[in-house]
């Protein structure tokens, strides 16, 4: 059935959305469904059962036979625990039933998720609760019903919870906003977000002989292979026929699920690749974000490759991040984040331009910790992902306008008089792909933010509450005064301007990759957080914590815990990384390069018996033998380092990125000068010409 069926037809063809409710629920339970998702009210049981009763039919005609509820645990990932919709009938045989409360309700044991110490393992017990504005979905055979997870006493412990309760915040406030312009009709405010998704596709046999790969996701060896992404030849370069069939594979599977997978080319890096979806409401995107993570994984198995989404799996070429498009639309689809072409419009504009401005300058450090994981501590502020300074690329156009609203002096472009928020109408502001910076780790790109310096594994849920939130805050601030106003566009103007003035500083144009950058941040007093041991102290940071608690995301014991399971998260990976490698010195290099320098040293004999001359292999085995040692004494510090991690979960997180790391890197600099030494045949994994290039 599923390959007959052709688009526009297939495209959300496995996707409870509104136009199937519409048709299969009687109006009432529709319009109540309606109201609840638009007001967020809650359902009651009977409209709850008949809505389960009519997924379940539909699921049921789909080949279902399970449900689950889909929720997404602080790990980042999702989970799922399916259940078959089976009852026993009289007649010895079964019936197919799900009634709503298991649509409403669900009770998976919680013990085993992270609670980073909200749920004592007394209260394992976990709810999971129906969240109505995701719709359900068929996946492999079960009817998913994307959930909140909470545990006994209420507690959020997931992702999903957070992000929804921030777009609520943004909206109420942004809602404020807006009415003081004059808009009477808007009753929500969603932030949009479109993220975009690069990953590697690897030859799965190859892969499969990597442990590291197997373990960590990524290589921790590996010599610099003679062509690497020099030739910048592969980036929207043409694609080979088996990635064009898994790309069209996902694609496929994509739209079934009411994914907007939109655009697909090449990366920078060889086997390198990116994946585009149109931009949608932050819940959905997210939990798309998620789906598109999983089946970029499965439906790579299937055409024998195997999907990295690691942020680094190899040295020497670009790393995978997420680009975070990000905008607010009212419920009537107005972008505020778009430049009008009427003063009144740019106020308002310029407004929500200033609220982003000061929350990106006054939640910097924030933003940053939002997107440090281990992974991602390899590409920023490596040359190849934004710096690890926060800052805002505005471009020329828009660069102007701010300067000139600060300075109050004239705007060269619309000739005679200074540029008045209210009064005049704002230059075009290029929409297009022009005027880019790929440098910045957030760029306006015409009617919406680009947040670069985002991991391409981890969730988009902390980032987006973040912004989310910021922006909750600064409109709320802009609200209290404006509401009170005598002159409101008197006042409104000096707003703006004093913001402008007040955060210029986290304003650049310039290269982000230029040292010269890291100096004037400095100067201008911006942090620069370097790595995730660093940064991660933003979670217990009091400003943060009543940012978020004072927006209704998160109470105290709530941020504490996502804190801590950030910073355990840390050493965890950081301890695997460092064991696997101790694993594959000691079972794969050391008794490959000791058998060959072995065969060398007979060679040597042989030869000399003849009087030969043995240069290459007595000098080759010298130096291998000298590397063997010093990988050695590498390796053992390595694992006696690994004993002694300390304690105190700070701590350990400090001593793996202080002690283990660099450890790691001295085993893997020996490491690699033997994998040069050694014959091809004696080496004992693919090496990374072999990986980078295994696409055909
Ligand atoms: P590029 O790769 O040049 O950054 P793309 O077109 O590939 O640009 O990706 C841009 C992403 O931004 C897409 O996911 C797109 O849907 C999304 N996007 C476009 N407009 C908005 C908006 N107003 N709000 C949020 N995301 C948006
Ligand atoms: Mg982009």
């Amino acid at each position: 059935m599923k390959t007959e069926l052709k688009m526009p037809e297939l495209f959300a063809s496995m996707v409870f959305d509104e136009e199937t409710m519409k048709a299969r629920l009687s109006v009432a339970s529709y319009e109540s469904w309606k109201t609840c998702v638009t007001n967020g009210e809650t359902l009651d049981i009977s409209t709850a059962n008949e809505i389960a009763e009519a997924m379940k039919q539909w699921a049921v005609e789909l080949g279902a036979t399970h449900f689950t509820h889909w929720f997404q645990p602080m790990t980042g990932a999702t989970a799922e625990k399916h259940d078959s919709f089976i009852k026993p009938s009289d007649n010895g045989r079964v019936m197919m039933e799900f009634s709503g409360k298991e649509l409403v309700k669900g009770e998976p044991d919680a013990s085993s998720f992270p609670s980073g110490g909200l749920r004592s393992t007394f209260e394992a017990r976990g709810y999971t609760a129906w969240d109505p504005t995701s719709f359900a979905f068929v996946k492999e055979g079960s009817l998913y019903i994307p959930t909140i997870f909470c545990s006994y006493s209420g507690h959020a412990l997931d992702k999903k919870t957070p992000l929804l309760k921030s777009m609520e915040a943004v909206s109420r406030e942004a809602v404020r906003i807006l009415r003081l312009f004059g808009d009477t009709q808007t009753k929500h405010v969603m932030a949009q977000v479109g993220p975009e998704q690069e990953y590697f596709l690897i030859d799965k046999k190859l892969y499969n002989e990597r442990e590291d790969l197997r373990m960590t996701g990524r290589t921790l060896f590996g010599a610099k292979p003679p062509r690497g992404q020099e030739m910048e030849d592969h980036y929207f370069g043409m694609i080979k026929p088996r990635v064009a069939e898994f790309m069209k594979d996902l694609d496929e599977e994509l739209w079934k699920l009411g994914v907007l997978s939109k655009t697909k080319h090449n990366e920078v890096a060889p086997a390198q690749h990116e994946m585009a979806p149109i931009y949608s409401d932050a819940n959905t995107a997210n939990d798309h974000n998620q789906l598109a993570m999983e089946l970029m994984k499965k439906v790579a198995d299937r055409h024998g490759f195997v999907c990295l989404i690691h942020e680094k799996p190899f040295k020497y070429v670009n790393g995978s991040g997420k680009h975070d498009n990000w905008s607010l639309s009212t419920d009537s689809g107005e972008n505020l984040f778009k430049p009008g072409s009427t003063p009144s419009q740019n106020a308002q504009f310029l407004l929500f331009l200033a609220a982003f401005i000061q929350g990106v300058d006054e939640y910097q450090e924030f933003l940053r910790a939002t997107v440090a994981t281990p992974g991602n501590d390899h590409r920023l502020g490596a040359q190849e992902a934004p710096p690890a300074v926060m800052s805002i690329f505005l471009g020329n156009e828009l660069s102007a306008v701010v300067d000139a609203i600060i300075q109050g002096t004239e705007y060269t472009d619309t000739g005679k008089h200074s540029l008045q928020v209210g009064v005049d109408v704002l230059p075009d502001i290029p929409q297009d792909n022009t005027d880019r910076n790929r440098t910045s780790p957030m760029a306006f790109t015409g009617n919406k933010f680009e947040f670069r310096m985002l991991g391409s594994s981890q969730s988009i849920a902390g980032p987006n509450i973040v912004l989310n939130a910021m922006m909750a805050e600064s409109l709320s601030q802009y609200a209290d005064r404006l509401e009170k106003a005598d002159d409101f566009m008197a006042d409104l103007s000096l707003l703006i301007k004093e913001v402008f003035t007040a955060h210029k500083r986290i304003l650049f144009d310039g290269n982000g990759y230029d040292d010269a950058w890291i100096e004037e941040a400095e100067r201008r007093g911006l942090s620069n957080l370097k790595s995730t041991a660093d940064a991660l102290k933003a979670y217990t940071d009091d400003k943060n914590e009543e940012l978020l608690i004072r927006h209704g995301v998160y109470i105290e014991e709530e941020m504490e815990a996502r804190g801590r399971i950030h910073v355990e998260n840390y050493s965890a990976v950081i301890n695997i990384e460092g064991r696997t490698m101790v694993d594959m010195i000691n079972k794969d290099i050391l008794p490959a390069v000791s058998e060959y320098a072995a065969e060398l040293c007979g060679r040597v004999q042989t030869k000399q018996a003849i009087g030969a001359a043995a240069g290459y292999e007595e000098e080759t085995a010298k130096k291998i033998s000298a590397l063997t040692d010093e990988l050695l004494a590498a390796s053992g510090k390595l694992s006696s380092d690994l004993e002694n991690i300390p304690e105190d979960e700070v701590e350990a997180m400090h001593f793996c990125h202080d002690v283990i790391i660099a450890d790691m890197d001295k085993a893997r600099d020996a490491a690699d000068q033997l994998e040069l030494l050694t014959d091809k045949t004696y080496w004992p994994f693919p090496t990374y010409s072999d990986l980078l290039f295994s696409e055909r």
